[in-house]
């Protein structure tokens, strides 16, 4: 297959570089390295099955096809990171989804929308099956994220239904691995930074809130998997079982 993921420079953008690469897929990642890193990739820059753009979401794409897929994963992810930019996560929510879908309508190419846990908001059912609605507060402190993914998953179904376009969405929970940004603000990444340093892990609330967390290699297995077939989803994605953050932060006292 020929794909192009959006957000190809990220976390889990650089990591499904790496398995489609892997498997023999080529692959073009276009990123604006806005919380994508050149150094994720770096490692890459020697196959000629890989290329990079460096581009943003915002404005149309124009990368020579032919694709066979479109993953997109565009996007702030980190609370930290779309807390401070909430207009423009709202922008990439919506009108970057629609060039990535209208790129994909333009090549015949299946899409993959990486969609999050967060369209469940607050949610009042645990764990969420795919057939929750969700419990978010469209004004509320993470909405800017949370909306701008549940219009993306509504754009998408769009698409699917009106457009011809061939769609999967996955719901990504929380995921951890190597490339995560220590700085990052995340549960997993901020306690190992700290451990390390020999800091106090800073357990928000009474640490008893529950996370399902899943390694990033199988993630991004996931995401090929739907890439392959003609599931339209959504499909969550992520580690069934679940540790309150209480237990998150000894795990790695432990370990580090
Ligand atoms: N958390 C924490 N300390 C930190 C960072 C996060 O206790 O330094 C908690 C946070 O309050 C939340 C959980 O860990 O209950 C997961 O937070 P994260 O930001 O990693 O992901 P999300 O809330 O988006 O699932």
């Amino acid at each position: 297959m020929r794909v192009l993921v959006t957000g190809g420079a990220g976390f889990l953008g650089s990591h499904l570089c790496d398995l489609l690469l892997d498997r023999g897929d080529s692959v073009v990642c276009l990123d604006d390295l806005s919380s994508g890193r050149v150094s994720n990739i770096e490692h890459l820059g020697s196959s000629p099955r890989f290329s990079f753009v460096e581009a943003c979401v915002l404005d149309p794409i124009d990368v020579p096809g032919p694709f066979d897929g479109v993953v997109h994963l565009a996007s702030p992810a980190s609370p930290p990171d779309y807390l401070s930019k909430p207009i423009f996560t709202l922008r990439t929510g919506s009108e970057g989804t629609r060039n990535a879908l209208e790129f994909a309508q333009r090549e015949s190419a299946r899409f993959i929308l990486a969609s999050t846990s967060e369209v469940y908001g607050d949610p009042l059912i645990h764990p969420q099956p795919e057939h929750y609605w969700g419990n978010v507060n469209p004004a509320g402190p993470r909405s800017v994220y949370d909306e701008a993914k549940r219009y993306a998953e509504a754009l998408t179904t769009g698409y699917r239904t009106s457009c011809g376009v061939d769609t999967g969405i996955v719901r990504i929970f929380n995921t951890f691995g190597p490339r995560m940004r220590p700085d990052d603000g995340r549960v997993v990444s901020s306690f190992i930074d700290q451990a390390l340093r020999c800091a106090p892990l800073t357990v928000f609330g009474d640490g008893s809130q529950t996370r399902s967390l899943c390694y990033v290699d199988d993630l991004v297995r996931g995401i090929a998997a739907m890439l392959d077939s003609s599931e339209p989803g959504p499909i969550n994605l992520g580690n069934p079982v679940e540790l309150t953050v209480h237990e998150i932060a000894e795990l790695v006292r432990d370990l580090v």
